[in-house]
C-alpha cells in the first residue's frame, strides 16, 4: 500500500481534531521529527530518518473481547485522520494488563479493522504493535523517574492510601513513604521487580502533588505487583505497568502526534503531560511529545457498547455468539449485513464532539440504506407464503405454460442486466395482500379487484379458500389476457395495486430470519434497571419464505433488496446457494425505529 502523504485532504466537515492538526501542521509542531523504523526512544529515533508521517495516530485496543460500533467510530476516526493529513495510523493491543488476553481476540481485532477498510502498513513498514514489547522501556522509565526524585516506593496498606488520597473536598496526606531516598527507592523497586514482595505489598507511585485539585495527580500509582503470566512475556515480570503509566509512553515511543481518547480519560490529562514532558526533558524520549485528545465516546440507543456486557449476553446465550447478526460487534454488525462504507459514513455522519450525547439508531440504518440502494440487486421474495392459484391460466395460455418474465437487477443502472423467472398458474403472494373486504385504502387482492402481479400480468381476483381455523389455504384469481409488462397495451386496463410475487414452477424455498432491535428500550440498563431484562422478546422471527431463482444462485455476504420488504443479506455462515439459502434482514426500506 502507498503512502498516502502526497493525498489531498477530502473535502470533510470540520471538528476541533481536524483543527487542533491543521493547526500542528501549519506550525510545523511536528515536522522536525525523526523515525527510527520501528518504535524506540528518543536515541533510537534520532538515527533515523525525518519522519515520513505528518501525523501518527493509534488505535489501541485492549484485546480482552470482540470489537462494537463504538470501536468502529474510534477506527474510522483515527484512521481517517491519518489518512486525511497525510500521516499514519498503528494498531497497538494494549497489552499490559497479564491474564486477560486472549488469540481469539487478537485476530478477531485485526479482521474488523481491515474488514473497514483500513491497513497499518504503511511506507513499507508494518505498524502492528503490542504494548508489552514496550516493558523494559517502562522498566527503565520508572528507574528514571525514581532517581530524578520523581517517583517512590509506597509500602502503605491500600486502605491507607485510599484513605490519604482525599477526596474532592479534602487534599490528600502524604505517605509516611514518600520522602525515602533516592537509594532506597530503587533498591526496594528493585526487590519488586526480583519477585521479593507479594501482590499488593507496595507499588512505585509519581511523586507529584498530594493535595492537587485533581485526584489523579495527587501522586498516582506507575507499577505494582502482580505475580501472573503474560501472554507475551510470560513470566519475565512480576511487576506491571499501571494503564496511566504505560499508555502516554506507548505513544511517544511510537513517535505518536496525537493520541485521541474518549472523554473518561479528560482527567488524566495531565498526567499524561507531566509525564511525556519529564521523559522527554531526560531525553528518553522523541520530542516534541504526543499530546492527548478526548472525544465523546459513542453511545447508540438500543444497544450495549460495553464488552462487559457483550460477553454476558454471549456467555448466557442470549444471543447465538459474537457475531450473531443482532449483536452491535463489528463481526455481528458484518453477519447482519452492514458494509464498510456505510458505517465509515455513519461515523462521518455523527463527527466528533466534546459532549456526551446519545446516537439514535435510524442513523446507523439510514447510513446504511444510502450505502445498499445504490448497490443491492432486486429481487423478489415471499415472506409469509400462500397460493394464488389463476384458474382460467391453462384455458389461455395453454395447459402447463410457463410464461418467461423479466425485471432491472437494479433500476437505475440498466447495465446490471435483468433476473428471469417464470409466470404459471400458480402463483406464492403474501398472505396480507389478501383481504375479503377491503379496509379503506387497500387496493390489493380482494373479490372483484384487478391489480398487477409486478412485471407479470394483470389478474382479477375471485376469492379465497380457508381451512377449519379460517386461515387462508388458497387465494383465486382470473387471468386479464394481453396484459403482459413491458408488451404493447399492457397498459390498458388500469390498476392501483402492484403485487409482488414467486412462481411456484421456479420459485426457490429459503430460511428468512427477521431479526428486530435487541432491547425493547432505549437506553438498556439505564438507571436501576438489569439490561437483560430489557430485552426484546420478537427480536428474532425465522420464517420460511419462497423467493425467485436469482436469488437462489446468491453468493453468502451477498446483499438484495427484497422489493417492498427491505434489504437482505445471504448469511454469511449459514447460506449455501441452491440447497439452503438463508438471508437475514438487515433493515426495513423506511425508519422503523423511534415510532
Ligand atoms: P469497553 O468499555 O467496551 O470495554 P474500552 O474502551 O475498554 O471499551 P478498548 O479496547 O480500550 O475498549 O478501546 C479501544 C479504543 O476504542 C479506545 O481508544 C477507546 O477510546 C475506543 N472506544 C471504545 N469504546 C468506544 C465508544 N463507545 N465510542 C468511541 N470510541 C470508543
Ligand atoms: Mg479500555
Amino acid at each position: 500500500m502507498a503512502l498516502p502523504t502526497d493525498k489531498e485532504p477530502a473535502v470533510r466537515p470540520s471538528n476541533f481534531l481536524r483543527q487542533v492538526i491543521e493547526r500542528d501542521l501549519e506550525q510545523g509542531t511536528y515536522a522536525g521529527r525523526h523515525w527510527g523504523g520501528t518504535p524506540g526512544d528518543a536515541a533510537h529515533h534520532r538515527e533515523g530518518a525525518a519522519d515520513p508521517a505528518k501525523i501518527r495516530t493509534r488505535f489501541p485496543p485492549e484485546p480482552n473481547g470482540y470489537l462494537h460500533v463504538g470501536h468502529a467510530k474510534s477506527i474510522c476516526l483515527n484512521f481517517g485522520l491519518a489518512l486525511d493529513y497525510g500521516g499514519i495510523c498503528h494498531l497497538r493491543f494494549d497489552d499490559t494488563n497479564p491474564e486477560k488476553e486472549e488469540i481469539e481476540y487478537v485476530e478477531s481485532i485485526k479482521d474488523a479493522v481491515q474488514w473497514l477498510g483500513y491497513t497499518w502498513d504503511a511506507a513499507g513498514t508494518r505498524h502492528l504493535y503490542q504494548a508489552s514489547d514496550y516493558f523494559d522501556f517502562m522498566y527503565r522509565a520508572a528507574e528514571y523517574l525514581i532517581e530524578a526524585g520523581d517517583a517512590y516506593v509506597d509500602e502503605q496498606t491500600p486502605e491507607q492510601m485510599r484513605v490519604n488520597r482525599g477526596d474532592f473536598g479534602r487534599p490528600g496526606v502524604d505517605s509516611p513513604y514518600r520522602s525515602r531516598s533516592i537509594e532506597e527507592n530503587l533498591q526496594r523497586f528493585r526487590e519488586m521487580r526480583e519477585g521479593k514482595l507479594p501482590d499488593g505489598a507496595a507499588v512505585l507511585r509519581a511523586k507529584i502533588d498530594m493535595a492537587s485539585p485533581n485526584i489523579n495527580m495527587r501522586d498516582p500509582a506507575i507499577y505494582r505487583i502482580k505475580h501472573a503470566e503474560h501472554h507475551n512475556t510470560g513470566n519475565a515480570w512480576c511487576i506491571y505497568p499501571m494503564y496511566t503509566f504505560a499508555h502516554p509512553i506507548e505513544d511517544a515511543l511510537e513517535n505518536i502526534t496525537h493520541s485521541i481518547c474518549t472523554l473518561e480519560f479528560e482527567d488524566q490529562r495531565p498526567f499524561y503531560d507531566w509525564l511525556v514532558d519529564h521523559l522527554a526533558a531526560g531525553g528518553l524520549v522523541n520530542t516534541p511529545p504526543p499530546r492527548q485528545y478526548e472525544f465523546a465516546r459513542l453511545n447508540l440507543t438500543y444497544v450495549v457498547t460495553s464488552k462487559r456486557k457483550l460477553k454476558q449476553l454471549v456467555d448466557q446465550r442470549v444471543v447465538t455468539g459474537w457475531d450473531d447478526p443482532r449483536m452491535p460487534t463489528i463481526v455481528g454488525l458484518r453477519r447482519r449485513g452492514y458494509t464498510p462504507e456505510s458505517l465509515q459514513l455513519f461515523a462521518e455522519r455523527i463527527g466528533v464532539s466534546k459532549a456526551d450525547s446519545w446516537i439514535d439508531y435510524s442513523t446507523l440504518e439510514i447510513a446504511l440504506r444510502d450505502d445498499l440502494d445504490p448497490k443491492a440487486a432486486r429481487a423478489m421474495a415471499v415472506l409469509d407464503p400462500v397460493k394464488m392459484v389463476i384458474a382460467n391460466w391453462d384455458e389461455i395460455m395453454g395447459a402447463g405454460h410457463l410464461e418467461p418474465c423479466s425485471a432491472p437487477v437494479h433500476p437505475h443502472d440498466a447495465d446490471r442486466g435483468r433476473r428471469e423467472f417464470m409466470f404459471g398458474r400458480e402463483l406464492w403472494i403474501e398472505r396480507s395482500d389478501y383481504e375479503d373486504t377491503p379496509p379503506k385504502g387497500f387496493f390489493r387482492l380482494f373479490p372483484g379487484n384487478k391489480v398487477r402481479m409486478k412485471y407479470g400480468y394483470v389478474v382479477e381476483c375471485v376469492g379465497a379458500s380457508r381451512d377449519a381455523a379460517g386461515a387462508i389455504t388458497e387465494v383465486q384469481a382470473k387471468l386479464v389476457p394481453d396484459t403482459k409488462s413491458g408488451t404493447p397495451g399492457a397498459d390498458a386496463v388500469k390498476v392501483k395495486g402492484n403485487i409482488t410475487w414467486v412462481g411456484v414452477a421456479d420459485g426457490v424455498k429459503a430460511e428468512v430470519r427477521l431479526y428486530d432491535r435487541l432491547f425493547s428500550v432505549p437506553q438498556p440498563g439505564a438507571g436501576e434497571k438489569d439490561f437483560l431484562e430489557e430485552l426484546n422478546p420478537d427480536s428474532l422471527k425465522v420464517v420460511t419464505t419462497y423467493v425467485e431463482p436469482s436469488l437462489g444462485r446468491a453468493k453468502p455476504d451477498q446483499k438484495f433488496q427484497f422489493e417492498r420488504h427491505g434489504y437482505f443479506v445471504a448469511d454469511r455462515k449459514d447460506h449455501a446457494a441452491g440447497e439452503r439459502p438463508v438471508f437475514n434482514r438487515v433493515t426495513g426500506l423506511k425508519d422503523s425505529f423511534g415510532k
